[in-house]
């Protein structure tokens, strides 16, 4: 059978993961005789989504780093091609499931394209096991409850919306987590530890890279437990790390968005230049 591959963006996160392992099972299961769906992964999995893949016992999907011409290929949780698999405009891109801003989708032939201003992917996900039908059992319940937590900072993130908090906690009930915020703390916890990681691994952690109007730009973001276990010893390098890194491939502007996700829950704003209740932003032009 020709493989199809379903994947996530560069520097993968929990939505990008867990959304591309519970799509590759529908697709799987929809009795297609002709494809093979394989999720991959195009970078290491991060310290966050080793806990969900851990705890719900699943295996890391294989690492691809680039594709061939004509490989047929699903986006998810992206579509811009910065952020896609090397080699994606060649590839042949057969579908796209996701949740951001579109920018310069262009295909040979007609596909398959879910976008929805939700805060996941995993919560058009769960909606597409529904509308097709097919049970979603509680291992992928897990991962994509995960996936929602994981953006959505425990329903905290401006961008959540009130069918991602619906979702995840019917997805919860499948998967048998009785304490959303207790379960979602450990794993956001697992995911923003600083200590022994490098300024590159803090700053490329959840790095994305944007263009507008021939600008290329780049955001990184990090969660942390307490603001000045980031603030004392990482800091300082992390800020040198990204001036580097702005020379060294000119960027118009990188911007780090340091979230302290125990502090003030009620932050509705993480698009702020200064440090503003529980988001420090830094910025470097
Ligand atoms: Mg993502
Ligand atoms: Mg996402
Ligand atoms: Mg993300």
């Amino acid at each position: 059978m020709e493989k199809v591959w379903i994947t996530g963006h560069k520097n993968p996160d929990t939505d990008s993961i867990c959304s591309a392992i519970a799509y590759a099972a529908l697709k799987n299961s929809c009795g297609d005789v002709k494809f093979a769906y394989e999720p991959i992964r195009l970078g290491e999995i991060n310290s966050e989504t080793k806990f969900v893949l851990d705890y719900f016992s699943v295996q890391e999907p294989m690492l691809k780093a680039a594709v061939e011409a004509g490989e047929r290929v699903i986006q998810v949780d992206h579509n811009e091609v910065e952020q896609a698999i090397t080699g994606i405009e060649t590839a042949n891109i057969v579908g796209i499931i996701d949740h951001h801003r579109v920018n310069g989708i262009f295909t040979d032939e007609p596909i398959y394209i879910r976008i929805e201003p939700v805060g996941c992917t995993a919560t058009i996900i769960a909606k597409l096991f529904k509308e097709k039908n097919y049970p979603i059992n509680k291992t992928m319940a897990g991962l994509l409850t995960s996936a929602i937590l994981s953006d959505s900072l425990i329903f905290r993130s401006p961008t959540c919306t009130a069918e991602d908090e619906a979702v995840c906690r019917s997805l919860a009930k499948i998967a048998n987590i009785s304490n959303l915020e207790a379960y979602g703390l450990e794993m956001l916890k697992a995911g923003s530890t600083l200590v022994g990681k490098s300024a590159e691994t803090i700053f490329m952690a959840d790095f994305k890279e944007f263009t507008v109007n021939d600008n290329l730009f780049g955001i990184g973001q990090i969660n942390c437990m307490d603001i000045e276990g980031f603030t004392t010893p990482a800091k300082a390098s992390v800020l040198k790390f990204m001036e580097n890194k702005l020379t060294e491939k000119n960027y118009r502007f990188l911007f780090l968005a340091v979230t302290d996700i125990i502090k003030d829950i009620n932050c509705r704003c993480w698009r702020c230049t200064v440090v503003r209740r529980n988001i420090h932003g830094y910025f470097y032009r």
